[in-house]
C-alpha cells in the first residue's frame, strides 16, 4: 500500500504511471472519487484523463446496457445513439462526450477515445460480448496497456470475463441467468443475434485481487480516502490468467449465496 500526496488528480495519474501514448481501460466509482478531489466534475476528470493520454493514446470505458432477449418479451432493444450506460455516472458521461464512439454491442457496448477508435483489430458487435474480437481482446494485445480502478475493486474488472473466456473456465459458455428469463440473445435495433457466452458474476474476481495484493505482484495507491489500482494488462494475461486456471471455482461466490454462480457450480460440479 502506498500513500499518495496528490493535490490534484493530474498528479494522480502521473503517480498511477500513465504516460502520454497510454492505453487504457477505466473503472471508477466517482462517488469515492469525488471524496478525494470534491471540486472536481466527471467531465474534467475525463478531461485530465485525455490530456495526460494524448490523442495518440486510447481511453476505453465500459458502457454495458445488458439487453439480453427475455423469455417474457420485457428486454429493451439496445440503440448506440441513445441507450443509457448501466455501469455508472462516469459510463454515461462519457460515451455521450465529444470524440468519443460506442461499438455496438447490445449487451456489452464500449466508450472509446483516441488510437483505438481508428486502430482495427476488434469487432463492433462480437458473438463473445468479451471475448477475443471484442475491444477486451485488443487491449489484451497492445503493450504496456493499463486498467486503472478508481475507488472500485475487481468486481467492477470486466477484464476478469475475458480471462474466464480464454482460461477457459469450464462453465464459459452457460448462462447463468436462467432464473431471470435471460437468452443467449443480445438485442439491438439492428435486431437480434445470438451470443457465445453470457457474462456471469463478478463478485469473486476479488479473491484475484487478493491474490495478487497478497503475492505482493500488484500494489495499491491511496489518495485520502481514494483506493487506486493500476493494473498493468500483462499481469492479468500471466498471473491473472494462470490463477484462473489453477482455480476456477474461486471465480464462483460459495455455495448457497449466489444463484448465478450456484447454477454454474451445479451445471459443472461434476466436470472439476
Ligand atoms: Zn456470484
Amino acid at each position: 500500500m502506498v500513500k499518495l500526496k496528490c493535490g490534484s488528480f493530474p498528479e494522480l495519474l502521473v503517480a498511477a504511471g500513465l504516460q502520454p501514448g497510454a492505453t487504457l481501460m477505466l473503472h471508477g466509482s466517482f462517488r469515492a472519487i469525488r471524496r478525494a478531489f470534491p471540486a472536481l466534475t466527471i467531465e474534467e476528470m475525463i478531461q485530465d484523463i485525455q490530456a495526460r493520454i494524448t490523442p495518440s493514446g486510447s481511453l476505453i470505458i465500459p458502457a454495458f446496457t445488458y439487453c439480453f432477449k427475455k423469455r417474457d418479451g420485457s428486454h429493451e432493444i439496445f440503440d448506440p445513439g441513445t441507450s443509457s450506460s448501466k455501469v455508472g455516472a462516469i459510463s454515461e458521461t462519457f460515451w455521450r462526450m465529444h470524440d468519443v464512439v460506442r461499438t455496438h454491442a447490445p449487451t456489452h457496448s464500449f466508450a472509446l477515445w483516441g488510437r483505438v477508435r481508428t486502430s482495427g483489430g476488434w469487432d463492433s458487435a462480437p458473438v463473445s460480448p468479451l471475448g477475443a474480437h471484442s475491444v477486451l481482446g485488443w487491449l489484451a494485445r497492445q503493450p504496456n496497456a493499463r486498467i486503472l480502478l478508481l475507488g472500485v475493486s475487481f468486481a467492477a474488472l470486466t477484464f476478469g470475463h475475458y480471462l474466464e473466456v480464454m482460461a477457459p473456465v469450464p462453465w464459459a459458455d452457460f448462462s447463468p441467468w436462467d432464473h431471470l428469463g435471460v437468452e443467449k440473445t443480445g438485442v439491438s435495433i439492428t435486431g437480434e443475434m445470438q451470443l457465445c457466452e453470457v457474462p456471469g458474476c463478478a463478485r469473486s474476481f476479488r479473491r484475484l485481487e487478493t491474490h495478487l495484493l497478497q503475492s505482493q505482484k500488484l500494489a495499491s495507491l491511496h489518495a485520502g480516502a481514494l483506493r487506486v489500482l493500476s493494473i498493468p494488462v500483462h499481469l492479468l494475461l500471466d498471473a491473472g490468467l494462470a490463477y484462473v486456471r489453477r482455480h476456477p471455482l474461486r471465480f464462483l461466490c460459495d455455495a448457497g449465496n449466489c444463484p448465478p454462480c450456484d447454477a454454474r457450480r451445479q451445471a459443472f460440479a461434476t466436470a472439476l
